[in-house]
């Protein structure tokens, strides 16, 4: 049978800092994703990777006295770093100063260029470095950038746009409405939408004359490829693309591209436009997340309210730190995390709940005649209708709800169910009332392992030894 095929991406991140707990939340998500995916038994390929080319990274480089390219190298690595901590099992991390990435990008444009698709003209505008962006007068708060708080600049120069309006405009359209290519949760869909329907798309600029640190244009050697339109193309090139829009990979179409709420516009407007100009299909389906919050506000060292990777990861472990961003609220609305709620939902759902099940089912096991994998067997397959549930939330995306689930019928549930029974005096005075008892609890312990395997493999590795070896250590030492 041919092995349905599941591609998965990240957006490719700027290598203008290290990575912060958002990158974080977005790569673990897809990573738990693909893991699930993998376990369904799909072909599966979970793609991530640095964004490196642009003003802002030359910039910062010079403020560092470093070459962008030692600059852009050392901040990868970091993330690579960060990944490994973190369990993240991604299949290739592209890079937008790979070779051969390079390369298929003048490709690509060069087709795009004779197709008539980019033109030669002229770009006035308001522009955000921060951003690498021209912002819309509109969108200014006193002539500053909303997002950055910094002045914008009135830049007017020669460059090459990309045609978006008029029919790639209304094909867009049509395609975001009837779902061609999908874009959820549903409010999104509907930004997108309103915004495309209020007004004609401006062509957007895609190269910069006085920006050396980027792509070459190749049928202009002294413009550079504007970050986004190298930067999009990843998609393609990370699965091998050399650039010919008649010759694409074959795990193309995207299943999912995972991104966060900042950048739906431009994927939702520039890049299926760059691809309906290269006659190449859309992507299946954009999932938008929301902000990670802290205390209700964004996260800023100068309120003080910054959660860093390093430091979730010290007190919660991997899978803690995995468990505790996974399940911190919806995934796709905002999200509002503080350390103080972090370490008592740990406490609650982890150190008291999923890691003292384990060692309570496990110590009154010792009583049972037999070995603990002698229980799970054909029954386990009755437990359906949770793993129904299970299959329907994450191939939907839903990555709390999932969590949040199999805390309730599992690992709380049988904690009143132990309460309720007491196995231990069962133990002494009904023995085969107890055998079944124990019986439930062992399947349900071996589900919990099977389910959380995507969210916390480590644990789920943990808990299937302890089943076999009638020994469990401490899964999630309590926090003080
Ligand atoms: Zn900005």
């Amino acid at each position: 049978m041919v092995k349905k095929n599941f591609y998965i991406t990240t957006p490719i991140y700027y290598v203008n800092a290290k990575p912060h707990i958002g990158h974080a939340y977005t790569t673990i998500a897809a990573d738990v994703l693909a893991r699930f995916h993998k376990v369904q038994g799909e072909d599966v390929f979970f793609l991530t990777g640095t964004d490196e080319h642009g003003l802002n990274i030359q910039k910062k480089a010079e403020e560092a006295k470093k070459e962008p390219q030692i600059f852009a190298d050392e901040n990868t690595a970091e993330f690579k770093k960060y990944w490994e901590k973190l369990g993240i099992k991604y299949d290739n991390f592209i890079r937008t100063t790979d070779e051969k990435h390079k390369a298929a990008v003048q490709k690509a444009l060069q087709a795009l260029y004779d197709k008539g698709a980019i033109y030669k003209g002229e770009y006035e505008g308001y522009y955000c470095v921060a951003c690498e962006q021209f912002k819309n007068e509109r969108d200014l708060v006193d002539g500053r950038c909303p997002d950055h708080d910094i002045v914008v600049e009135k830049v007017k120069e020669e460059c090459y746009l990309l045609k978006m309006s008029g029919d790639v405009q209304k094909k867009l359209i049509e395609k975001i409405k009837n779902d061609e290519f999908r874009i959820a949760p549903e409010k999104y869909k509907n930004e997108a939408l309103s915004f495309l329907e209020s007004q004609d798309l401006r062509d957007v600029s895609i190269s910069r004359k006085n920006v050396s640190w980027g792509v070459e244009l190749p049928f202009d050697k002294e413009h550079t490829t504007y970050v986004w339109a190298d930067a999009f193309l990843n998609y393609l090139t990370g699965l091998g693309w050399h650039g010919d829009p008649k010759d694409i990979p074959s795990k193309w179409p995207a299943d999912v591209h995972l991104i966060g709420k900042d950048i739906l516009r431009v994927h939702a407007t520039i890049w299926p436009i760059m691809l309906m100009h290269l006659g190449i299909e859309f992507p299946k389906l954009l999932f938008v997340h929301g902000y990670l919050l802290s205390g209700g506000r964004k996260m800023s060292k100068t309120i003080g309210n910054v959660v860093s990777i390093d430091e979730m990861l010290e007190k919660f472990g991997v899978d803690g730190t995995r468990y505790l961003l996974m399940s911190a609220g919806t995934f796709g609305e905002d999200v509002d995390m503080t350390m103080e709620r972090m370490v008592e939902k740990y406490n609650a759902d982890l150190a008291n709940g999923l890691g003292n099940l384990l060692s309570r089912i496990i110590k009154m096991s010792e009583k049972l005649n037999h070995e603990l994998k002698d229980y799970i067997g054909e029954k386990y397959e009755e437990r359906t209708s949770t793993k129904e549930f299970y299959k329907i939330n994450l191939e939907d995306i839903n990555l709390c709800g999932t969590l949040v689930q199999i805390w309730e019928v599992l690992v709380r549930d049988d904690d009143k169910f132990i309460e309720e029974n007491k196995p231990w005096e069962l133990a002494k005075s009904d023995k085969d009332k107890f055998e079944k008892v124990m019986e439930k609890l062992i399947l349900d312990l071996n589900l919990i392992s099977e389910l959380v395997i995507p969210f916390m493999p480590e644990t789920s590795e943990k808990i299937k030894k302890a089943l076999e070896t009638k020994k469990a250590g401490i899964l999630f030492p309590r926090i003080k």
